[in-house]
C-alpha cells in the first residue's frame, strides 16, 4: 500500500505535456492535427488550450485567424475554399500558431493589440510586426516540421523523421 502511494505521488509529481488541442468539428486532416500537437508540445506550455476550427466561412481574402479567449486559451480558424491546397493550409496553420507562440511568450497581446509592449496605429497587414513575426514562424516551423524530416527521410541529412506528403 505504501509503495503504491509512493508510486502515485511520483506520477503526480512528474510534469506532463498536457497542452490541449481541441478539434471543434470532425474531419480535421490528420496532418493539421499532428502539426498542432507537435508544435504545441515543443513551443507552448502545458496550460495552453487551442480550439481548432479547420473549416470556417471567413472572408475569401482571409486564410486564417487567431483569437485569444481568456488566459491561455486560443481559437484558430482556417478558411475553407473548394480549391485550397494543403500547402497553403499548412503555411496558414503555422502562421496562426506563430501568433499563439508570440502570445504565449508575451510579445503579442490581444485587446488591445500590443507588440513588445507597444501599441501601433492601424496599418497595412504585411507591415504589422506581429504579422511579420507570424510569417517568420510559418517559414521556420515549415522547415522544422516538413522540410527537415523529408531531407532526413531521403538521407540528405542524418536521422530519419516522419514525412508530410503533399
Ligand atoms: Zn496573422
Amino acid at each position: 500500500m505504501r509503495a503504491l502511494l509512493v508510486i502515485l505521488a511520483l506520477l503526480l509529481a512528474v510534469p506532463t505535456n498536457s497542452q490541449h488541442i481541441i478539434n471543434m468539428y470532425d474531419g480535421v486532416p490528420y496532418v493539421e492535427y499532428d502539426l498542432l500537437q507537435r508544435v504545441a508540445k515543443d513551443y507552448l506550455g502545458p496550460d495552453v488550450t487551442i480550439y481548432y476550427i479547420h473549416a470556417s466561412p471567413l472572408h475569401p481574402m482571409v486564410n486564417g485567424i487567431t483569437h485569444r479567449t481568456h488566459h491561455r486559451n486560443y481559437i484558430i480558424q482556417l478558411n475553407y475554399h473548394q480549391d485550397q491546397s494543403e500547402l497553403v493550409r499548412i503555411e496558414t496553420l503555422l502562421h496562426e500558431l506563430g501568433h499563439v507562440i508570440d502570445g504565449y511568450q508575451g510579445r503579442l497581446t490581444y485587446n488591445p493589440i500590443t507588440w513588445d509592449g507597444q501599441s501601433y496605429p492601424p496599418m497595412e497587414w504585411k507591415a504589422r510586426p506581429w504579422e511579420v513575426s507570424a510569417n517568420e514562424w510559418s517559414r521556420c516551423l515549415f522547415y522544422e516540421y516538413v522540410i527537415e524530416p523529408e531531407l532526413k527521410r531521403q538521407g540528405l541529412i542524418p536521422t530519419a523523421g516522419p514525412r508530410v506528403k503533399f
